[in-house]
C-alpha cells in the first residue's frame, strides 16, 4: 500500500476511518459493507501487531463526522502531524475531495499513486493517445510482455495470445464440482455484522450468513483453494450458468482483489505456474490471467481517461427504469430470477450473469445506462466506480457508442439456452419468438436491432443479423414490434 511504503511505526500513525458518507453514496448490499469494514478493523489489529499505532475511526463511534474529509481536519487538529500522506483514491468522487485537502489542511499533503496496479493512470494515457480503437487484446498483449506472464522470450506460451474461442462449454450439473471456501466470523466480525444489521437494514441484500474472508492469510487461503479445485476447468466453463451452482469454476476473489486483501500480480503469477507445474491448462491459465492484467487493468485506464463525463453516457438515449425484479428476483424470467437471487444471497454473480443476463436484459428493454451502473454498484460486494462504471456503461451497455466494445453484447433466449439450465425450469418457451408465452428476450432482441438500425446497421459484426431480420417478412416485424411493445409496457 503506497501510503504506507517507507513509513516509520515509531513516528508515523496510522489514520483509518469508516464514514457514513462512503458507506452510504449508494445502498450498497450489506454484505459488501460489512465486507469492507471488517477487512479495515483486522487490517487495523494487523498493523497495531506490527507496533504501528492506528487511529482507527469506528462509524459508531460518538463523534464520527460522516466524510473523510472533515474526519481528517478532526485529526489533523487533534494529532498536530507534520505531514499527511495519501494513497490517490481509486473513484473520482473521492479523489476530488482528496485534491481539495491541501487547501483545507494547514500542513503539507502528499497523495501518492495508487501500487496496487500494474499499469498507471498516466502509462495507459500514453497508450491510449493517438490510437483510433483502445482494444482491450492490444492492450493485454503488451500487459503480457511487460510481466512476462505466459511469454516465451518475446512470443506469447502455446503461440497464441487468447484462447477464448476455447472457453465457451456449457456444464452440466455434477456432484463433485467445487464449492467456495467459507469462513466462520470471528468476534470482531460479528460485531461488524451487529453494526451492519442496526444501521443498513433495510438495504439491499442477505447479510447472513456471512462467510467473506475478512484477512489477507484467508483470502490467499481462499485463492489457494481455487488453484487447486477449480482452475483446471475455469477456462472450459468460463461462460456456463447453473441455476444451483453459483460460482461454478470462477475463482470469487474479485472482492477481496478490489479491497486489498489480494495482489493482482501475485494471483497471476501463481496462476502462471500452476501452468508451468504441468497442473492446469493453457486455455484456462490464460483466460484468467487474461481478465485480470487485460479487463482489469483495461477498465481502470478507461475510467480514468474518460471520467467525470464517462459516468453520463447514454449512446441510446435509453430511459427506462430499472425493473423491480432486479431488486426483488420475482418475474417468470427464471434467468434474472437465478442471476437476482443469486446477487441477493451471496452479493455475486459470475461475469456472463452480469453481462449475458442481466446486462442484455436491461440493454434490450432500454434501461437507462445511469440507473443501472448505480444498481450494479448497489448490489456486488466487488463494486467500485472505476472497475463497475465501464462493465455497466461500456461492455454491458454500449453507452459509450463502441469506445470499450466492439458491438453491443445483446443475445436472445438462444445464447442463455445454450449456456445454462435456466430455460428448462422457465415459464416462457425459448424456442417461441413472439406471443404471450414466447421468451421476451427473443422479441426484445430483434425489435433492439430493428429501433436502433440507424445506429447498428453498418457495424459489421451485426451484419450477419441485419440480413437474418431482413428476411423476415412484414407481417413477423410487426409481431415483434408487438410482443416487445407489450412485454415492456408490463415491465
Ligand atoms: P473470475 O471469473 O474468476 O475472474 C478472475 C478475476 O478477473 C476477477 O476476480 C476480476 O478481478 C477479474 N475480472 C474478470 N472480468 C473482469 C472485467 N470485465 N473487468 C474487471 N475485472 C475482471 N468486476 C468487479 O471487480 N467489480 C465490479 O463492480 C464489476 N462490475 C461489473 C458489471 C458488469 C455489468 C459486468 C458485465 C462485469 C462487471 N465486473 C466487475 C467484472 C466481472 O463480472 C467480475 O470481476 C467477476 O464476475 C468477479 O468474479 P470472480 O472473482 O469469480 O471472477
Ligand atoms: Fe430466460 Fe427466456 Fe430462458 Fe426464460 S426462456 S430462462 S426468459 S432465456
Amino acid at each position: 500500500m503506497s501510503s504506507l511504503t517507507g513509513g516509520d511505526p515509531q513516528q508515523d500513525l496510522v489514520l483509518m476511518m469508516e464514514v457514513q458518507e462512503e458507506a452510504t453514496y449508494v445502498r450498497h448490499h450489506k454484505k459488501k459493507i460489512a465486507l469492507c469494514f471488517s477487512a479495515m478493523r483486522h487490517f487495523a489489529a494487523e498493523l497495531e501487531g506490527y507496533g504501528w499505532r492506528v487511529d482507527y475511526r469506528a462509524l459508531d463511534a460518538h463523534d464520527n463526522r460522516g466524510t473523510f474529509s472533515d474526519e481528517l481536519e478532526l485529526a489533523v487538529r487533534t494529532h498536530k502531524p507534520r505531514a499527511v500522506i495519501a494513497t490517490a483514491a481509486a473513484e473520482w468522487r473521492v479523489l476530488q475531495a482528496m485534491n481539495t485537502w491541501a487547501a483545507r489542511l494547514e500542513v503539507p499533503v502528499q497523495i501518492r499513486a495508487d501500487s496496487r496496479f500494474l499499469c498507471g493512470v498516466e502509462e495507459f494515457a500514453a497508450w491510449a493517445d493517438g490510437r483510433k480503437q483502445l482494444r482491450m487484446e492490444y492492450f493485454y498483449r503488451d500487459m503480457r510482455r511487460k510481466t512476462g506472464l505466459l511469454m516465451k522470450g518475446d512470443q506469447p506460451e502455446g503461440g497464441r495470445w487468447n484462447f477464448d474461442t476455447e472457453n465457451r462449454k456449457a456444464a452440466k450439473m455434477q456432484l463433485f464440482m467445487p464449492e467456495v471456501l467459507r469462513f466462520k466470523p470471528d468476534a470482531s466480525t460479528r460485531e461488524v455484522i451487529r453494526l451492519v444489521a442496526g444501521r443498513f437494514g433495510g438495504n439491499f441484500g442477505e447479510l447472513e450468513p456471512f462467510w467473506f474472508a475478512v484477512t489477507r492469510a484467508d483470502a490467499n487461503r481462499a485463492f489457494e483453494h481455487f488453484l487447486q479445485a477449480a482452475l483446471p476447468s475455469f477456462g472450459d466453463y468460463q461462460d456456463a450458468m447453473l441455476t444451483q451452482k453459483p460460482f461454478m469454476y470462477h475463482a470469487v476473489i474479485s472482492m477481496y482483489l478490489n479491497c486489498g486483501l489480494l495482489d493482482a500480480l501475485d494471483v497471476c503469477r501463481r496462476v502462471a505456474d500452476e501452468y508451468h507445474a504441468g497442473r492446469v491448462p493453457l486455455n484456462s491459465a490464460e483466460g484468467f490471467i487474461r481478465q485480470i492484467i487485460g479487463w482489469r487493468e483495461y477498465v481502470r485506464g478507461i475510467y480514468w481517461l474518460k471520467m467525470p463525463a464517462y459516468a453520463q453516457s447514454n449512446f441510446f438515449g435509453a430511459a427506462a427504469e430499472v425493473p423491480a425484479s432486479y431488486w426483488t428476483g420475482e418475474t417468470d424470467m427464471a434467468c434474472i430470477r437465478a442471476a437476482v437471487t443469486q446477487t441477493r444471497e451471496e452479493a455475486y454473480a459470475h461475469h456472463i450473469q452480469r453481462l449475458m443476463v442481466t446486462g442484455n436484459f436491461a440493454l434490450l428493454a432500454g434501461v437507462n445506462p445511469h440507473s443501472l451502473h448505480e444498481w450494479y454498484l448497489a448490489v456486488y460486494a466487488d463494486a467500485y466506480e472505476w472497475v463497475e462504471l465501464p462493465n455497466t456503461v461500456g461492455m454491458s451497455q454500449f453507452a459509450d457508442g463502441g469506445l470499450l466494445a466492439s458491438k453491443p453484447y445483446i443475445a436472445s433466449g438462444a445464447y442463455i439456452n445454450r449456456m445454462s439450465d435456466y430455460c428448462a425450469s422457465c415459464r416462457y418457451d425459448v424456442k417461441l419468438r413472439t406471443g404471450a408465452t414466447a421468451c421476451p428476450l427473443n422479441a426484445l432482441y430483434w425489435n433492439f436491432l430493428a429501433i436502433h438500425e440507424p445506429q447498428l446497421r453498418r457495424n459489421p459484426r451485426l451484419m450477419p443479423m441485419y440480413r437474418m431480420y431482413d428476411k423476415f417478412d412484414a407481417t413477423e416485424k410487426s409481431r415483434i414490434a408487438d410482443s416487445a411493445r407489450e412485454f415492456l409496457a408490463k415491465l
